[in-house]
């Protein structure tokens, strides 16, 4: 059975390339009806940020990315949290010790400093500690001196790999270095927990960025070492800003969380970050979680970083808003429609001319912001050369629009309708001459979602009829 796991580091948010590495584990798991599970990071004392994990579960909770094991609801492989896995990394250290695969180094930091200076760009340590004798590093110990567990490579280990994305990737022994596993502080390194974590959890294939291919070949030579299996590697390239910057927070972003508070909904950011850096076999690009479960391959994820395009997301969002079950869509915007407008109007004739035409939900206040207050405007704004309205052909209109209004019981729109759209006959005008003036008359507007005689039958008699007076004079 497959197992993948989202291994994130508690940091505060989530960044798009981190959620989409969430995914990519998800659909590959579920796609071979295999289990996610939730592992978190965070042996990295100094990251730690209060509410961080509630924002990993609230996230992937949130896009419908459900795990199957993690710190919440436990499994057979927990703890899922590294920081209450310590105990356990110290002994595995010192089995790989035993094995030849690791040593002590009792070096301090001006050692490495001498050798950093002495060697300059390519520094490698060159660790003098690999060729203590046994007994020597015993006195050590037991002298109380503090150490380091660093790797050990040996010249002769073997450092091919296939990844399931870029291939087979070869690399010299000699330019691994000996990294650091466990700390003085007796704490692990990234490098050495993130093994016995996958290890231990019986993780079949590790999906992560590609800034770890590098890395990837000495967690082989430790997978080697203990004579485990070595897990399927999938690596995935960074999601970029532009052609040569990657996406991050820092360089002011957006997270998952920024992207919804500007109005966008998860399972549209689902959906588009699907599609960064993999490919369908068709050029179908709406699909829910269901569908990506059942099309996504792990062999069309492309090894070309994928640039986010925000105008791409926010069509899609858009499309999603589109097709959305009104009532739901109706909920999803009441909380904007109500700060917004509190005449009484009926909000829901509101959402439904909205519905069509916003890609994102927080567009709309702006778009119907009309409703509840005639904004200023210039006459000026009767002229529009394709509609043939002028400023006079406009206050004609707008006069016999006023006239005929006046009797309109306003109980349906086909009757607004009928008597507005027997005007240009009657004036001898174009449509647009007469239904231009008149919806920038009731909206103040250029551009609105709904045209004159939808606009007046929401706003009612008597606020449509003094917004015309107001346009006349
Ligand atoms: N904690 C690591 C990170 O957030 C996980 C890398 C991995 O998936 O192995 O980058």
């Amino acid at each position: 059975k497959i197992r993948t796991r989202f291994a994130p580091s508690p940091t505060g948010y989530m960044h798009i390339g981190n959620l989409r590495t969430a995914l990519f584990e998800y659909l590959i798991a579920k796609h071979e009806d295999g289990d996610f599970i939730l592992r978190i990071e965070d042996t990295d004392q100094q990251r730690q940020v209060e509410g961080a994990e509630e924002i990993i579960y609230k996230t992937l909770k949130d896009c419908g990315l459900n795990w199957d094991e993690g710190p919440d609801i436990g499994g057979e492989h927990g703890p899922y949290i590294q920081s209450q896995r310590l105990g356990m990394y110290k002994g595995y250290a010192e089995e790989l010790i035993k094995l030849g695969g690791a040593h002590y180094c009792f070096c301090s930091e001006e050692e490495l400093q001498k050798q950093r200076e002495e060697q300059g760009d390519s520094f490698k340590f060159d660790d003098p500690c690999k060729h203590l004798t046994p007994e020597k590093v015993q006195a050590k110990l037991d002298a109380g001196e503090p150490y380091v567990i660093r790797q050990t490579i040996g010249k002769i280990n073997e450092t091919t790999f296939d990844d399931e994305v870029y291939g087979h990737i070869e690399v010299d022994v000699n330019t691994l270095d000996e990294q650091v596993l466990i700390k003085s502080d007796g704490f692990p390194t990234y490098n050495f927990a993130n093994i016995i974590d996958d290890h231990q959890m019986q993780i079949t294939h590790v999906v992560r960025g590609n800034e770890y291919l590098s890395s990837t070949p000495k967690y082989n030579l430790i997978y080697d070492a203990y004579g485990w299996d070595r897990p399927t590697y999938v690596h995935v390239p960074p999601v970029m800003k532009d052609e040569h910057h990657k996406l991050s927070k820092r360089n002011g972003d957006a997270s998952f969380q920024d992207l919804v508070a500007k109005g966008y909904l998860p399972e549209a950011i689902i959906n588009y970050i699907a599609l960064l850096g993999w490919s369908p076999e068709t050029d179908q690009e709406i699909y829910s979680l269901e569908e990506l479960i059942q099309v996504f391959n792990i062999h069309r994820i492309s090894k070309r970083p994928a640039i986010f395009d925000l105008d791409k997301l926010t069509w899609m969002n858009g499309e999603y808003l589109k097709h959305m079950d009104f009532d739901r869509y109706y909920s999803l915007i009441e909380p904007k429609l109500k700060e917004t407008i509190t005449r009484d109007v009926d909000l829901k004739q509101i959402a439904q001319l909205v519905q069509s035409r916003a890609n994102t939900l927080n567009e709309i206040p702006e778009m119907i912001d009309f409703f509840e207050a005639l904004p200023d405007y210039d006459l000026e704004m009767y002229k529009h050369k394709r509609q043939k309205s002028k400023k006079e052909t406009a206050l004609v209109a707008l006069k016999e629009a006023y006239r005929v209004l006046q009797d309109c019981p306003w109980t349906s729109e086909e009757e607004i309708h009928d008597l507005l759209m027997a005007l240009p006959e009657m004036l001898e005008m174009k449509n647009g001459q007469v239904l231009w003036p008149i919806r920038t008359a009731l909206t103040g507007k250029q551009s609105t979602p709904g045209g004159a005689i939808e606009v007046a039958y929401i706003l009612g008699k008597e606020e449509s009829l003094s917004r015309i007076q107001v346009g006349i004079t």
